[in-house]
């Protein structure tokens, strides 16, 4: 049959099986007068009234019925037969008006109810519990029979959900008992009050007790409504209505380990809004924070769609917890976005370098090995940084490799800031040279790596790659952004870019090193190449280096002369180039190098857009 298919619907039927047989066995129709007939009836619409109003606690939202605390009190005064009457006649109307729920859940719930009023009926007199004598002598009976509902409560419903939700056992009874508990202990104490009240006169003291319950379940609403509202305010950022800072923590540290401990693995995103502070100064922070409302409007779409939490991180910073995500999923996902960013218009952001709207992003996955949340945003904020380094509007997979203590061991980090000074000026008339620069300089970081080069060749190969087209600065800036194929006399233009790039920084002695990068990358192995024509060896290694990285990276990303490839596509053009345009020897290495990277391992997409 079906209904016995899963244990849990097994299990629901034996326990109301059990319930109904053991009712039918020991109710009685009994001769009441009318009034004992008035008091059940009236008793159990007081049930059905604090059905609905109950008393909601903090934190979770608990809630108090009272209606344990009325079949209680019903037993202790009236004894078994009226509070079964009472539990038969509430049910039934009960299930009339709450028609929407299947059927078999109120039988369940009728025979739990049966179950528990039995037992601990059955309990208090056993223990010596006198019916309709509420006194504290009876205090041991009364403490006995409500542990008993109690248990037979958890016992019951608790088994039903291990059931159906595969629960650790042990666990799942101290959650269930600690957060009920409470609850019950009010519920004995409220049904005493009850009973001492009915004592004397039972319509009255039920009137009383429904109309204090009633009252205190409105208040307890109104109190819960304030409490939630306080703590979802002091979660919150003011601003963009994004989760803030402290609870973005809490909630990572949470599932950081829930993925630890389920061995899944989960992603987290920094997200950093471009020169935001050049859009405050050009439209104040009015404006500013404008922007950022609907930044965070669109992130938290996008996001919560895909079950991702958004948090403000502070300032123009975003931060995003994927659970269930690797890197790489969580990079697809967050280079769409940025495509969807840079292709919604947002007022003034035409003014921008890019034109648009664009962020750097980093991404951290976390590791078993991974000791500690601040470690791994650490890392995503280095990513993130890594991509700012690379040009912005990036995104960026945290590759293990920090590059500041690279530049920091070779001593670079001063000429490596005069230099971005210089190259600053693309901003302005062609971005695609600055962010071009800033990806050539991060492969050569990279790169260098790898190779067997010198301190100082590793030096001049990173700081030569950021500086190396430094002379397109004299190329006019129509030809440098034109669409479409290029006029034989504009091709020469471009050309003579390594001529005025030697000439710029020939004015510089301390640049002098980087003459043969900035001026010869663009000779061939072949001997094919400008501005002399040299071939082979003849050419300076690390400006045949040069070439290699330069030419993959003007492959893989959109120019306004030329079709992107993808990495796939450039490293078969970078091998069938070998020893014609580049030096073979660079050609495996720089291959494998990009493959090791780890935005890299996406090989069939285009890196920048
Ligand atoms: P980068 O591309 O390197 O990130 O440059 P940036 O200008 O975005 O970054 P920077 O850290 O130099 O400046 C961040 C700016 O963000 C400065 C600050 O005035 C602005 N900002 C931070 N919080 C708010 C805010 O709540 N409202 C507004 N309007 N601006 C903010
Ligand atoms: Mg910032
Ligand atoms: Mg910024």
């Amino acid at each position: 049959m079906r209904i016995f298919k899963t244990p849990a619907n097994t299990y629901l039927c034996l326990v109301s099986a059990l319930g109904i047989l053991l009712f039918s066995f020991l109710i009685k129709i009994p001769t009441y007068t009318r009034m004992d007939w008035i008091t059940i009836f009236a008793v159990a619409g007081s049930i059905l009234l604090l059905n609905y109003y109950t008393i909601l606690l903090p934190p979770k939202g608990n809630s108090l019925s009272m209606d344990s605390s009325i079949y209680l009190a019903s037993l202790f005064l009236f004894g078994l037969n009226f509070t079964l009457l009472v539990l038969i006649i509430h049910s039934i109307i009960f299930a009339i008006f709450q028609r929407k729920v299947v059927w078999w859940k109120h039988l369940f719930n009728f025979s739990v109810y049966s179950l528990m009023i039995i037992g601990s009926y059955n309990i208090f007199s056993v223990t010596g519990g006198l019916i309709g004598y509420i006194h504290i002598e009876n205090l041991i009976p009364y403490l006995l029979s409500f542990g008993t509902y109690f248990a037979l409560n958890l016992v019951l419903v608790g088994i039903y959900f291990i059931l159906s939700i595969t629960e650790n056992l042990l666990n799942f009874f101290l959650d269930l008992f600690k957060e009920t508990i409470a609850t019950y202990i009010g519920t004995l104490l409220l049904s005493l009050v009850l009973a001492v009240l009915m004592r004397t006169d039972s319509i009255f003291g039920l009137i009383l007790f429904t109309c204090i319950a009633f009252l205190l379940s409105l208040a307890f609403k109104q109190h819960f409504r304030l409490f939630k509202e306080v703590s979802e305010k002091a979660n919150k950022d003011f601003l963009t209505g994004l989760n803030n800072h402290g609870y973005f923590k809490e909630l990572l540290e949470k599932l950081v380990n829930d993925a630890k401990d389920n061995d899944q693995p989960l992603s987290v995103v920094i997200l950093d809004i471009d020169d935001f502070k050049k859009y405050n100064d050009l439209y104040g922070h009015i404006q500013g924070d404008h922007l950022l409302q609907e930044f965070g409007t669109l992130l938290k779409s996008e996001a919560e769609a895909a079950n991702f939490i958004v948090a403000r991180y502070g300032g123009e910073e975003f931060s995003i917890i994927m659970p269930n995500t690797n890197r790489h999923t969580a990079y697809s996902f967050i280079n769409d976005f940025r495509k969807k960013v840079n292709d919604t218009y947002y007022k003034g952001v035409e003014r921008l370098p890019y034109g648009c709207l664009s962020f750097s992003s980093g991404i951290a996955e976390c590791e078993k090995a991974t000791y500690s949340i601040s470690e791994l945003l650490n890392k995503a904020d280095q990513a993130m940084y890594a991509a700012k380094n690379q040009g912005k509007n990036l995104v960026q997979i945290y590759n293990g490799q920090s590059d500041y203590s690279l530049l920091h061991s070779l001593s670079l980090e001063k000429d490596l800031e005069e230099l971005e000074y210089q190259l600053k000026i693309f901003l302005s008339k062609d971005v695609y040279t600055y962010r071009h620069s800033k990806r050539v300089y991060q492969y050569a970081v990279n790169f260098s790596r790898t190779l067997k080069l010198n301190e100082h060749e590793r030096k001049t190969i990173i700081l030569g790659a950021l500086i190396h087209d430094i002379g397109k600065i004299e190329v006019p800036r129509d030809i440098l952004n034109k669409k479409g194929k290029l006029e034989p006399e504009e091709w020469e233009m471009i050309k003579k870019h390594v001529t005025w790039g030697k000439e710029i920084i020939s004015t510089n002695k301390k640049l002098e090193d980087l003459i043969p990068l900035v001026e010869l990358h663009h000779e061939r192995y072949d001997g094919h190449g400008y501005p002399y024509g040299l071939k082979g060896k003849s050419i300076p290694k690390l400006a045949r280096i040069l070439c290699v990285i330069d030419s993959f990276d003007a492959m893989t990303t959109e120019r306004p002369y030329q079709q992107t490839k993808t990495f796939q596509e450039a490293f078969v053009e970078l091998r069938q180039c070998s020893g014609k345009q580049f030096d073979p020897q660079f050609i495996e290495p720089f291959i494998n190098m990009v493959k090791q990277q780890d935005t890299a391992e996406i090989t069939d997409k285009v890196l920048v857009t």
